[in-house]
């Protein structure tokens, strides 16, 4: 856990924000497209494939995702109260990372494929379905909006091995402000 700290830095594991349902985005708000855009920048800098607005201080159900490797805006998605709708089939074997536990990365189960109903600026409904690493990082995601992180989901053996680890990254996260 060498990493600089970077500007603005990401909330980290033992921050209670982390742990908070982000509330409804409430249509009709006019700062949605910059606030998408700052949190686009931010997972950029952190070179991530996806963030959720409490990872970033912020209380607001939205969250960006893009997980093509030339950070092709074509391949932006932002989730504005994304509801998940649709699961399908499972991925195994995969190991899943999180911006906020840093250093740490677990084979984690998740559907193949997710629907998931959301939202754009102006506030209307759309519906999509994606499938491998993009549904899991949606999945991630949204997971995150609602106060759950991916270690959660992780076999009870699994998560037990993680603890000691888990304690550092918060302790660590206390020292340098991160939390
Ligand atoms: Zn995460």
């Amino acid at each position: 856990m060498s990493e600089e700290k970077k500007n603005p830095p990401i909330k980290v594991y033992g921050d209670r924000i982390l742990r908070q349902k982000c509330e409804e985005v409430v249509f009709p708000r006019e700062d949605l497209a910059q606030v998408a855009a700052s949190m686009f920048l931010i997972m950029y800098g952190y070179n991530g494939i996806g963030l959720a607005a409490n990872q970033a201080g912020l209380t607001d159900k939205i969250a960006v995702v893009n997980v093509s490797p030339t950070k092709s805006e074509d391949e932006q998605i932002t989730l504005i109260n994304p509801v998940v709708t649709w699961v399908e089939g499972e991925q195994n074997d995969i190991l899943e990372g999180c911006l906020s536990i840093p250093g740490i990365w677990e084979k984690r189960k998740r559907p193949m494929s997710c629907t998931v109903d959301n939202y754009d600026f102006e506030g209307n409904k759309h519906t999509f379905t994606t499938t491998g690493l993009e549904a899991r990082a949606v999945l991630h995601e949204i997971d995150h909006l609602n106060g759950e992180l991916f270690i959660d989901g992780l076999p009870s053996v699994q998560k037990a091995m993680l603890e000691g680890k888990l304690k550092k990254i918060s302790r660590w996260a206390k020292k340098n402000k991160l939390r």
